[in-house]
């Protein structure tokens, strides 16, 4: 170490930490080093998602105080006995770690781990910060997702949040689904909307409440066949006019807004499909539906919860492949020491942001 340099420097890294609930301090902190069986990264790119918002603003209880689980980052060194992860290679961390030992761990299905799982920036600190560790049991369970050398760090945030899509979407069958409906205009449900169309829907229709938000949409121009304003606009009569009464095969609740499964239940035409993406209020869960509605019109109902390895290698292989264009997605970009910004311009619904990434 240089006399000259600071020797603080070479063990401090920058994180964004928080200090009590919607305050969010870029403090000096102790760089994580490496134990036996963890991989230390150097966060290159990490983004801000709705999950982190509520944690942030103390709506979410989580055990650390440095949160971030879409990132991906380049490996710096490595704690004893780790294998197959070499220094240097680039990442995406797979958010969802579990046991290891139940049957669903040992097929590599951690979201249904029997012990219940735990997760990467909620039990572990996460990617909002220049350093994150990869803790011994992530590495074991192969979490360490490798990117293509062709991908940039940026658009591999967006793996995390397009592999829960494809965890969610897997239970619809693509080759009877020409029209699938999204209940929102948000991040999560545009690239729901963008895997669907990547699957093989004909036709992709995104209700929302703000037309800011569909507006934002066609000026990104992504390739949606309908944007419906639902607040001006009775999505029944929407779907009465535009589907000759039958309804639509698929539809996706990506909004934790529980009053959207009868409505998007309604929507469907016999037969169909629909996905309960997002999870609702854990004070207020129950919603009173129409059980004659699912057995006489035989209709799916499917749950989806976060997203493992194969999820993310679809992600991987959709964009690779052009299936997704993820270039209009990333809206807002900052510096880790922006955090604060990063953080209000993504929750301000008048800026019109996408998704915000952090370029550390
Ligand atoms: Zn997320
Ligand atoms: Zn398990």
């Amino acid at each position: 170490m240089s006399r000259t340099g600071n020797p603080q420097k070479e063990t401090n890294m920058k994180a964004a930490v928080i200090t009590a609930p919607g305050v969010i301090e870029i403090q000096d902190v102790e760089k994580p080093s490496p134990q036996a069986g963890e991989v230390l990264l150097k966060v290159d790119a990490s983004a801000l998602c709705g999950t982190d918002q509520r944690v942030l603003r103390g709506e979410k209880p989580v055990s650390v105080n440095i949160i971030g689980h879409e990132l991906a980052g380049t490996v710096e060194a490595l704690g004893d006995g780790v294998s197959g992860v070499e220094v240097g290679q680039r990442y995406a961390v797979q958010t969802v770690i579990g046991c290891g030992e139940c049957a669903p761990c040992k097929a590599h299905h951690q979201i249904r781990c029997l012990k219940g799982f735990k997760a990467i920036g909620y039990a572990w600190n996460g990617g909002f910060a220049d350093y994150m560790v990869m803790p011994k049991e992530g590495v074991d369970q192969g979490c360490l997702i490798p990117i293509p050398d062709s991908m940039s760090a940026e658009v591999a945030t967006l793996l995390e949040p397009i592999s829960c899509c494809v965890n969610g979407l897997r239970f619809f069958p693509f080759e009877e689904m020409k029209h699938v409906v999204v209940l929102s205009g948000g991040i999560i449900g545009v690239l729901n909307g963008l895997v669907a169309k990547a699957w093989g829907a004909e036709t992709v229709t995104i209700m929302n409440r703000s037309q800011g938000r569909l507006d934002l949409i066609k000026e990104l121009g992504l390739p949606f066949e309908n944007l419906v304003n639902t607040s001006t606009t009775d999505p029944i009569e929407w779907m009465r006019k535009n589907t000759d009464g039958l309804g639509v095969d698929g539809v996706v609740v990506p909004a934790s807004a529980k009053e959207l499964v009868p409505l998007g239940m309604e929507l469907l035409a016999m037969g169909g499909h629909l996905s309960i993406f997002a999870g609702m209020s854990k004070q207020d869960p129950c919603e009173s539906i129409d059980l004659n509605a699912i057995h006489y019109r035989e209709l799916h109902l499917h749950g989806a919860n976060s997203s493992v390895r194969r999820d993310y290698e679809e992600a991987i292989r959709l964009i690779e492949t052009g299936k997704i264009n993820p270039d209009p997605l990333i809206t807002h970009r900052f510096a880790l020491e922006q955090f604060n910004e990063a953080f209000k311009t993504q929750a301000d619904p008048a800026v019109k942001s996408l998704k915000v990434v952090l370029e550390h």
